[in-house]
């Protein structure tokens, strides 16, 4: 039997929801590039992203998913052959680092593990050690979706303060921006970058990076540029220089409207829904994982993302969990990837979820529990419900 007819919710780690009103959004004529309201557009885009990410420096929109952000953001501040290193912590900082990998920059690694943070001492013992000044640039993500992991980037920009070292501190917030705190100026972070799927409650194909003043010194120098991502070029006074081409208009539509979105809710809030709808979960996984069975991801409390959360189930039965929220229930949640790929779950609230979809989502799940004879501690829909009606 399915109960699967009605609406139906995907929580995966991006893309996520695209609210009805992004989606009419787009449900119009192209219109003219050179002039009239898409020039408006454009205008309140590259500020809609400065109030994002918390800063007075330059924004840069690509037709590219997050992928195409990293290289934008490597190629316009760095030189053939120079180090990078990179803060592991889940799949994302690594893929970064491939990336950079066949850009031609040096890549190190700064090992850590997918189930902790990234430590700022261990940051700081590297980059003292490193007396030259050769790192040329720091990178990390602040939510890893593939481990749930949330990073410490005020921390580790202390960390790096502490070392006294003058690398560029680049942080990936694809997970991130427009669901926790991310302070690009106050935290001294030089480079950031996100994607419109996931938070941004848009379609894919869209990715924003912001670069402050040294970065903007940095690409002075820079000799990987290419000419799509070039911000010299896009600094230019033609509006079609903003894009290297032919806007991506309809994505554009999409995003101005989810910006509107999110000021009008407000961005402290958006933070604050994120931060009850990952408490809840997080209040659920805990009654679940006294049956021994299902557990989290992360072992430390403290860096747990808000946006996703990732479950481990040991008794190998997370595929089967998948499908019996997706067929049975209706609500399509995130297998694991990578290391962790078969052995659990990814729960995202992320972007548009309110209270239904997400206690719907973890009923589903607990259902799931019942229904496949996953041992698993009962009583975590009170324990997230619980909660709310304390917090709320
Ligand atoms: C999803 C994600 C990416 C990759 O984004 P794409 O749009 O798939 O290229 C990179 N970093 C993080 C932290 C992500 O969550």
């Amino acid at each position: 039997m399915s109960l699967r007819y009605g609406k139906e919710f995907l929580m995966i780690p991006g893309p996520t929801n695209v609210p009805e009103e992004v989606l009419r959004a787009m449900h119009k004529p192209a219109v003219d590039i050179y002039e009239g309201p898409l020039l408006e557009t454009t205008d309140y885009c590259l500020a809609g992203l400065k109030r994002l990410f918390r800063t007075d420096g330059k924004t840069y929109i690509y037709a590219a998913n997050g992928h195409g952000a990293w290289d934008a953001a490597l190629c316009n501040t760095l030189k053939r052959g120079d180090k990078i290193l990179v803060l592991e912590s889940g799949r994302f900082a690594l893929g970064w680092g491939e990336a950079a990998q066949i850009t031609g920059l040096n890549v190190e690694i700064l090992p850590g593990a997918w189930d902790k943070s990234v430590d700022p001492s261990r940051l700081e013992e590297r980059l003292k050690q490193d007396l030259d000044h050769e790192i040329a640039a720091v990178l990390v993500v602040q939510v890893d979706t593939a481990s749930g992991v949330w990073n410490d980037v005020a921390a580790l920009r202390k960390a790096i303060d502490a070392a006294n070292h003058p690398a560029l501190y680049m942080v990936d917030t694809i997970a991130s921006l427009g669901c926790m705190p991310f302070e690009m100026d106050e935290w001294g972070v030089d480079v950031a970058l996100t994607g419109s799927q996931k938070g941004l409650m848009c379609p894919p194909g869209l990715s924003f990076v912001a670069a402050g003043p040294k970065a903007d010194r940095a690409h002075e120098t820079a000799d990987l540029r290419t000419n799509y991502t070039d911000w010299t070029f896009r600094q230019g006074a033609e509006h079609y220089q903003k894009y290297c081409g032919t806007p991506p208009e309809h994505l554009l539509f999409a995003f101005h409207k989810a910006l509107d979105l999110i000021f009008t809710e407000g961005l402290e809030k958006v933070w604050h829904r994120h931060a009850l709808l990952g408490e809840a979960t997080r209040r659920a996984v805990a009654e679940w994982s006294k049956g021994g069975v299902v557990h989290f991801n992360i072992s430390e409390p403290h860096a747990r993302s808000n946006s996703v959360t990732v479950v481990g189930i040991e008794s190998g039965d997370a595929a089967a969990l998948r499908a019996f929220t997706k067929e049975v229930c209706g609500v399509t949640v995130g297998g694991t990837i990578g290391e962790l790929s078969g052995k659990g779950i990814r729960i995202a609230h992320m972007g548009h979820v309110n209270a239904v979809m997400l206690l719907g989502t973890l009923s589903s799940i607990e259902l799931g529990f019942e229904k496949l004879s996953i041992p698993y501690g009962k009583g975590g829909i009170h324990a997230a419900i619980d909660y709310l009606a304390q917090a709320i």
